[in-house]
């Protein structure tokens, strides 16, 4: 990577004077770790005996015979611990945390799941834990935020600005400013100030170097495309790695919302509608008006609703590397419903927008061709989003009886 942490006119490193000695002391640690082949080791194992890795790369049959076209693979982060890629970045930047002998971490989250990771990993390692997150999410993920507390998490709700995840990103800044001795602030994905996009990017590359090996040895060969969906990037990132020398079409796909047309999405990098700007710290596509304020976006997978995005990956669409597509809730619940039936796998909502495209270019591809689309996460996770969307009235019936049982 690029000196300071650019990536192309991407990237840097936007922080307030009194954090940089702490960021500097972060540069160092990542840079002692990553040169230190023991590091990746003691974070293979961890992630072998914690969290199922290797994660399998599943051939869809069944799905393939439907399109018709290249052979669809599967490559099953879902699988990993709390359900989804997170955990790859969070128990990498406890190993850190340990190497710095730091006790305590503070995460920002939107919908809940890096709370959840975050919250498990010190949990594991035994570090406080101070979540921050904005009011309406606080309200809207109750699940979540049980379980965060469950796992010894304090949780803050968020009560400036518009109470939501950019606002429990400011507040976790702040916290930092104030703890920094103590305390180390685990990023949720490939963004911020340097170094984060590339240390999470470093802990994710573990998907794309299994998922390489698994291709080659399952089928003999490169896959033509890969496809995974795009938040701030992470998943995506990780398993691009495995193939960014190699003659692969690399696509990322973000939240097209109720259609881009209507400008209710969360597309940086496949619309028109984000520009380049400097926020939270480091330089990249934002979704914003013209004085710069963050616009709102929607997405019915909440993971993937920033205004954001990686400015690795911006970097990588600027020099043509990934091409970017969009997908609109519609065509996510569609996707995510074939694949239910068709190979009993229940995709996240965020993932299921990888597989909308590869549907989509399947069939223009041939029986030759190998295709790998990145499954981020599980699910379950999304029941009551997907049960709503579906309309599925024995659903409604036991949300409705539920209550019921609590106001008796
Ligand atoms: C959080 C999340 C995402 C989005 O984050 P990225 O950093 O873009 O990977 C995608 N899929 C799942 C299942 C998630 O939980």
């Amino acid at each position: 990577m690029r000196e300071r942490g650019y990536y192309g006119d991407f990237g840097g490193s936007f922080i307030p004077e009194i954090l940089v000695a702490t960021f500097d002391e972060l540069v160092d640690a990542f840079a002692e770790a990553k040169a230190d082949p023991a590091f990746w080791r003691e974070y293979e194992t961890l992630m072998s005996s914690y969290s199922c890795r290797p994660t399998p790369l599943t051939y869809a049959e069944n799905l393939t015979e439907h399109f018709g076209g290249g052979r669809i693979f599967i490559k099953r982060e879902d699988l990993n611990h709390t359900g989804a890629h997170k955990a790859n970045n969070v128990m990498g930047q406890g190993l850190i945390v340990k190497r710095m002998g730091k006790q305590r971490v503070i995460a920002e989250t939107g919908a809940g799941q890096h709370g959840v990771a975050a919250a498990t990993m010190a949990a594991k390692f035994g570090f406080d834990c101070t979540i921050y997150m904005g009011e309406v999410d606080v309200q809207r993920q109750r699940p979540n935020v049980f379980w965060m507390e469950q796992l010894g998490a304090e949780v803050v709700p968020v009560s400036s600005g518009t109470r939501i995840l950019k606002d429990a990103i400011n507040e976790a800044f702040r916290d930092w400013v104030t703890n920094m001795d103590t305390t180390h602030y685990v990023l949720g994905t490939a963004c911020g100030p340097h170094p984060f996009p590339e240390m999470v990017t470093w802990f994710q590359s573990i998907i794309g170097s299994e998922a390489r090996r698994q291709v080659l040895e399952q089928t003999g060969q490169l896959p033509a495309r890969v496809y995974a969906c795009v938040g701030g990037g992470s998943n995506a990132m990780g398993i691009f790695s495995g193939f960014l020398d190699d003659p692969v079409e690399l696509v990322g796909v973000e939240a097209g919302g109720r259609g881009l047309e209507t400008g209710e999405h969360a597309s940086r990098l496949a619309s028109d509608d984000a520009s380049v700007g400097i926020a939270q710290g480091y330089k990249t596509y934002f979704l914003q008006d013209g004085d710069g304020q963050m616009k709102e976006t929607h997405s019915i997978a909440a993971g993937l609703d920033y205004v954001g995005v990686s400015p690795i990956l911006a970097d990588l669409r600027e020099a043509g590397r990934v091409r970017f597509a969009a997908a609109t809730d519609e065509e996510v619940v569609e996707a995510l419903r074939l694949t239910i039936r068709k190979e009993g796998l229940i995709p996240a909502l965020e993932s299921s927008h990888g597989f909308v495209q590869a549907f989509k270019e399947a069939p223009t591809l041939s029986r030759d061709d190998v295709i790998v689309i990145n499954q981020s996460g599980r699910g379950d996770k999304d029941i009551f989003t997907v049960a709503d969307a579906i309309g599925d009235p024995k659903w409604k019936q036991f949300i409705r009886e539920k209550a019921e049982e609590y106001d008796a």
